[in-house]
């Protein structure tokens, strides 16, 4: 057992070293690979020091595994990476009931860590399921509600729990199939009611009870490096899941009730006319300019807007001398992140991007806030209406500038589904069409003048 405990060790020692480096993009790529080589050790070493005689179709499984990631690594648009990730956790939570089962077959006397790995794995995998079917559009990702929904699921999880402590203390197949019929009930019961706006956050709390599952899983095969990686996942997705919370106001009770569409949604807007302006506008304010943020969103994201934003920052700096600085808001796009990967997969300077704690009081001193893609982030009325559900989100105070430009195809609400109110503010300036394509043509301009 040496050897093999030597290289969980080292895989362990790698995953860890790779989630820090992971936390900055200068040793990002470093970090994903020695992710990579920390789960290829854990892998070959599970297997070899095995007590399975006939490895052939393990190798096959994992061969047909490696291809499968492989493929969707390269395939799925980064805009589809939740439910990409819905998915994989479906995967661990399905591996976490199979393991179960099979132990369970096999008399082995785990039943406590057992009954922990089927329980959390079984709502872990429908409930990622649910997940991937909304994000997907395979069903309506609006929120499902009927009566007594919440009354339902808590009396399921008493039933579950009374249910396992009968196992452990006397086990026998006819309980274990009952709990792993109602686990797998209560992952769709819980996440039916989760609406669009908060599945990221769901995705986050699934992607730890796959890690937790793992655990439980572990203790019951005695495997160490079950027991490692499934605390790492564990952890990080509960992290995760919190400061998502943070950042968007948002409970774990509101997440797993969907009272976010149940909240108020008045309208400010209604009676009010917003200004437009033109990309020739804009360049002319903008190369009279000594200071202008970027503040992207969702749409640069689905317009792939990065590059040009680049070549605009990189023609204001050198052609205007204007001092062009990023923020990223912490929800930003659809994932943690999301802006960071894109700016710097243009090639944008990390010293020039900023988190909102670290910009938004120059707002202020800015001459123009090119918000680009982006709605919520910027909603005043997030310091102003209690009653709206982005209430006491911290935002991004862009309306500070002098002159804030808006880049996005139409007056619609964003993530939220709420009215934003700056539309109409004095010193905003709609630019209406594609964020590429209007940034594109800012730089023409620049580039001519
Ligand atoms: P928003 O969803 O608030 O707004 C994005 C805006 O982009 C839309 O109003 C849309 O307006 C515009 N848009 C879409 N496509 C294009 C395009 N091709 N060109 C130009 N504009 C376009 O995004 P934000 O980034 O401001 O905020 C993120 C929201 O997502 C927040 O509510 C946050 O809570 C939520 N969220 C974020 C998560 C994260 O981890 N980052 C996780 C879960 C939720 P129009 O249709 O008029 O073009």
């Amino acid at each position: 057992m040496f050897i093999p405990n030597l290289l969980y060790l080292t895989s362990s020692f790698l995953l860890i070293s790779s989630i820090r480096m992971l936390s900055s993009p200068k040793t990002a790529f470093k970090g994903n690979f020695y992710g990579f080589i920390g789960i290829l050790l854990a892998i070959i070493s599970s297997i070899y020091s095995s007590d399975v005689d006939n490895k052939f179709w393990l190798n096959i499984i994992i061969i047909f595994g490696a291809v499968l990631g492989i493929y969707s690594g390269l395939k799925v648009k980064i805009t589809a990476l939740p439910q990409m990730i819905a998915i994989f956790n479906s995967f661990g939570g399905l591996s976490a009931v199979c393991i179960s089962l099979s132990e369970q077959l096999s008399f082995s006397p785990q039943y406590v860590m057992n009954t922990l790995g089927l329980v959390i794995g079984g709502i872990t995998f429908t409930g990622s399921i649910i997940a991937f079917a909304k994000l997907q559009g395979l069903i309506k990702s609006k929120p499902f509600h009927f009566r007594l929904q919440n009354k339902l699921n808590l009396i399921i999880l008493g039933i579950i729990i009374a249910v396992s402590f009968s196992f452990i203390l006397k086990p026998n197949n006819t309980l274990f199939v009952i709990i792993c019929f109602l686990t797998l009930l209560l992952g769709i019961l819980i996440l039916l009611p989760v609406g669009g706006a908060d599945m990221p956050v769901a995705i986050s709390i699934l992607n730890a009870f796959s890690g937790w599952a793992t655990v439980g899983i572990g203790f019951s095969l005695s495997s160490l490096i079950l027991i490692i990686i499934g605390s790492i996942v564990g952890f990080s997705g509960s992290i995760l899941a919190y400061v998502m919370m943070q950042s968007m106001n948002r409970s774990l009770k509101n997440i797993l009730t969907g009272s976010f569409a149940k909240q108020s949604n008045a309208s400010y807007t209604s009676d009010k006319i917003a200004k437009s302006g033109s990309p020739y506008d804009a360049a002319f304010i903008m190369e009279n300019s000594q200071k202008i943020i970027i503040v992207p969103g969702y749409g640069m994201a689905v317009s792939q807007a990065q590059f040009s934003l680049k070549n605009m920052a990189d023609i204001l700096r050198k052609k205007y001398n204007v001092s062009v600085k990023f923020a990223i808001h912490p929800v930003a796009g659809r994932m943690p992140g999301h802006m960071n990967v894109l700016l710097a997969e243009a090639g944008i300077d990390y010293n020039d991007v900023f988190e909102l704690q670290d910009i938004n009081n120059e707002f202020s001193t800015a001459d123009v806030a090119y918000v680009i893609g982006a709605n919520d982030i910027t909603n005043p009325l997030a310091k102003t209406d209690s009653s709206s559900p982005i209430y006491q989100m911290p935002i991004l105070d862009v309306e500070k500038a002098k002159t804030v430009f808006f880049v996005k195809r139409s007056l619609n609400s964003g993530y939220s589904g709420i009215d934003n109110p700056l539309f109409y503010a004095s010193n905003t300036i709609m630019l209406y069409g594609d964020a590429k394509q209007i940034t594109d043509e800012i730089v023409k301009q620049l580039e001519q003048s």
